[in-house]
């Protein structure tokens, strides 16, 4: 590949120099031609409306006015000098004012001359003024923005303002690029993609996306982008995995033995769910393909995903292979051990926990019973990646809570067996069908919609703190029942110090309330050791004590079907997700469940909505697809893979119907093309190439 002028560094172009070429890479992180040319506009402000001065009104958005400049005049003394127009159509007058760049606005605003004022009004003692409003000569020049109806906002900072460049300063300088290199802007989708999505030329998008010449070609441009995004996204995704499947040969796990038999028939207390049978019927037959399987999970909180994977892993002791369980909390992989040793009777298989603080000894012993194939089942934390684990024939990884986990996470497990073991993600919490896509685009997707018969749906209740003798009252009441109760409190990085004030005064208050001896209060918290979190715990799972004050800790995989009342305090300044993964830690026994959030008097516009939700719907997945809609991708999984979600122009919140569009594609193309190898797909081919390159494959195989 020859470089193009697209390369050339910023520094090189008009306007530009040493000193914002360093600003704009540390700012925007863009260091080439290319790279501003692809930092788009954010939103456009519709510049066909022309307001009058008497019609302004508070509280409206940007406007913008023609008017005359009648006045000019320097106000206030040295310290605090501001400089006032008087600007006037033919409906009245109102005021310019400038705080900053006096010097410049006095000697360049011509008083007589008329300018379009472009700015956000305001109301001061009964009139209105604009601050710092754009100035443009009117009638406007023609040029490239020159009948701009649509003017594009970019996004900048403080530091490139304080440079000249706001986004009026940025638009100038992506209008120099496209002026000069406009012919440079290649192509990226073969042509026979184009005319079946009817997608506008990458030239004219990117042209239109900057200086769109209506709204029309402005959602061809974003359509067409936005395709092209996902698209390379997806490409990327499914060709790892068509390159993974011809790699790796795959275990086999061709018989159901006595393992899974005895298990099945006689250990299991209860049937299984239509949706944990047709999950286990396609690992089934993922695991007889020859082909190493990578397959995601999902299925809401107590969905029952335990049953799943565990005879998922007697599946594959059953043909002589070894399997493990990682849990990304030691806490969790100590309740998954526990679960699966009620579950398993002690002659069917022999399993172990290995987590950080397995003492040495245990540790060593454990690493040698590994490798001579004595453990069947190992459970644990990410001490399970560490190198020193060697198995003797690693078959199947399951991994709990996925989100937590990296790509590069999932890859080191791989590397434990010769022949890669197969791979079962399970998530934590659904995610919404446009997520999954893009971050697991790469495996396949069972989904447990079904939850076990018999379960009473939670009952969801918002009180605000001014309640809070109601709760206590309700609480009372189900103590009294022999119900245990859990209580969470909020424990954030950033407030923390506040946050654990709030926790020791919720504690006193609780303990006012419940006076020992008759009530025991169980508390955990991140600031006590794994000792003393465990103590703690025990106690509440052995019903010792009644009530468990928490910070999120117990957040992920606490099994108490004797708990059945959740009580989130401060639960506005929870996400979505996270409410309703503590809400399912009831509901798990044969009684009315309950969940009550808890809130400040106040809430704002987005709580109440997340409140609402709650109090709405026990429906995982239309949780999630309200928490993508009211937060972004970015925020809703853990940070490890936002990554691959910081997209351009897409929004997956949105977009969902292109990004099915643009996999349909991508799968139809390996269908016909399977090594992307027909002259008509030269540009995939050429991507995936510089990509493999680039993220050194080597590492993930
Ligand atoms: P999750 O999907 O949240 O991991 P678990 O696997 O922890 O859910 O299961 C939640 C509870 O439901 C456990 O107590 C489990 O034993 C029980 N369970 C799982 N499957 C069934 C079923 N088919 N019928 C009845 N109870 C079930
Ligand atoms: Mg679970």
């Amino acid at each position: 590949m020859f470089a193009s002028n697209l390369d050339t560094a910023l520094i090189y172009l008009k306007g530009v120099g040493p000193k914002r070429a360093e600003l704009l890479q540390k700012e925007l992180g863009v260091k080439t031609y290319g790279e501003l040319l692809y930092h788009y506009p954010f939103r456009y402000i519709d510049r066909t409306r022309f307001y009058k001065i008497n019609e302004l009104m508070p509280d409206l958005p940007l406007v913008q006015l023609v008017g005359r400049i009648t006045g000019k005049e320097m106000i206030g003394d040295k310290h605090k000098k501001r400089l006032v127009a008087k600007f006037t159509d033919d409906t009245g007058t109102m005021e310019l004012v400038w705080f900053q760049s006096l010097k410049w606005v006095e000697e360049h605003v011509q008083r007589g001359s008329l300018y379009i004022a472009f700015g956000k009004p305001a109301l001061f003692n009964g009139s209105f003024s604009i601050s710092h409003p754009e100035l443009e000569n009117y009638p406007r020049q023609s040029g490239i923005t020159g009948n701009l109806s649509l003017q594009p906002i970019y996004h900048t900072t403080e530091k490139l303002k304080k440079n000249f460049l706001d986004s009026k300063g940025l638009q100038k300088l992506i209008q120099y690029i496209i002026e000069m290199h406009i012919n440079e802007i290649r192509e990226t989708l073969p042509a026979y993609i184009l005319e079946k999505y009817k997608l506008m030329g990458r030239k004219d998008a990117i042209v239109q996306i900057h200086f769109p010449a209506d709204t029309k070609k402005l959602q061809h441009a974003e359509r067409r982008l936005k395709f092209e995004e996902l698209f390379y996204i997806q490409l990327e995704l499914l060709y790892n995995k068509q390159l993974r499947s011809l790699k790796f040969k795959g275990q086999l796990f061709e018989a159901v033995g006595d393992k899974v038999n005895t298990f099945f028939h006689r250990l299991l207390p209860f049937s299984l769910t239509n949706a944990q049978k047709r999950v286990i019927k396609e690992i089934r037959l993922d695991t007889q393909r020859g082909i190493q399987m990578n397959r995601l999970v999902q299925g809401d909180v107590g969905s029952g995903k335990t049953v799943v994977a565990l005879m998922s892993m007697l599946l594959a002791n059953d043909n002589g292979f070894q399997a493990c369980m990682m849990a990304p909390t030691e806490i969790l992989a100590r309740q998954h051990f526990a679960s699966l040793e009620t579950l398993l009777s002690d002659e069917l298989v022999k399993i172990a926990i290995l987590t950080g603080s397995t003492p040495k000894k245990q540790r060593t012993l454990l690493h040698q019973q590994l490798e001579a194939g004595e453990i069947d089942i190992l459970v644990g934390t990410h001490a399970l990646i560490e190198e020193k684990v060697k198995f003797k024939n690693l078959g199947l990884v399951v991994i709990d809570e996925q989100h937590r986990f990296g790509v590069e996470q999932r890859a080191k497990l791989w590397q434990k067996n010769n022949v890669p073991p197969h791979i079962l993600v399970m998530t934590a919490t659904p995610i919404p069908r446009t997520l999954a896509m893009t971050l697991y685009g790469d495996l396949d997707v069972s989904v447990i919609d079904e939850l076990p018969a018999g379960r009473k749906p939670i009952e969801t209740r918002h009180l605000y703190d001014s309640q809070r003798l109601r709760m206590f009252g309700f609480m009372k009441q189900e103590i009294k029942k022999g119900r245990q109760v859990y209580v969470v409190y909020p424990l954030i990085k950033e407030s923390e110090k506040l946050d654990l004030l709030h926790l020791e005064a919720g504690i006193e208050q609780l303990r006012q309330e419940f006076p020992l001896p008759d009530f025991q209060i169980s508390i955990v918290h991140g600031k006590l050791s794994n000792a003393e979190k465990q103590y703690e715990m025990q106690r509440f799972v052995e019903g010792k004590s009644q009530i468990m004050v928490a910070t999120t800790v117990i957040e992920v995989g606490v099994n108490v079907p004797n708990a059945s009342v959740m009580i989130i305090e401060h639960a506005e300044r929870f996400g979505l997700s996270q409410l309703h993964q503590l809400r399912g830690r009831v509901g798990r026994g044969a009684e009315q469940s309950f969940c009550i959030l808890m809130t400040g008097n106040k809430l704002g516009q987005h709580s109440k909505t997340r409140i609402d939700t709650m109090v709405k719907t026990n429906n995982g997945f239309e949780i999630s697809e309200m928490d993508l809609q009211l937060r972004g991708p970015g925020d809703i999984t853990g940070t490890q893979q936002s990554g691959v979600l910081e997209l351009k122009v897409a929004n997956l919140a949105k977009d969902q119907l292109i990004l099915q569009e643009a996999r349909n594609t991508v799968i139809d193309i390996f269908e016909k093309d399977p090594m992307v190898e027909s002259p008509e797909n030269a540009l995939l081919k050429q991507y995936l190439d510089r990509r493999l390159r680039a993220i050194a494959f080597d590492k993930i195989s």
